[in-house]
């Protein structure tokens, strides 16, 4: 009886059972490491999103539209970006066509 005790006493402080519980330490710290980066991470995130000015929706700066546009920070959101690039395509149209009328009625003047 006192042999079968004084072993398993013995058993415990082995070299591999230190390692293991040794390892298994080592496994929980790394583990809480890592939930508190996730949560670090998750938080920068977070505070990295702002209103879109034109919507008031969040605005991820890590989210890139089909287009490849990327929102600058404090800019539109994708959705409004490309409203307003379409704004400014039709206003840059439209004075084209200005353009043309204008030299078309430049040139009827000059003759
Ligand atoms: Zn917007």
């Amino acid at each position: 009886m006192w042999e079968t005790l004084n072993e398993a006493l013995t058993n415990i402080n082995t070299k591999d059972d230190y390692l293991a519980r040794r390892d298994a330490r080592q496994a929980e710290q790394d583990a809480q490491r890592e939930r508190e980066q996730q949560q670090r991470e998750m938080g920068q995130w977070r505070a990295e999103l702002w209103a879109c000015p034109s919507c008031g929706g969040d605005v991820d700066p890590g989210h890139t539209a089909q287009d490849g546009y990327q929102p600058q920070r404090g800019g539109l959101c994708p959705v409004c970006e490309r409203a307003r690039r379409e704004l400014e395509a039709e206003r840059i149209a439209a004075q084209e066509r200005t353009g043309i009328v204008a030299r078309l009625r430049g040139r009827s003047a000059d003759r």
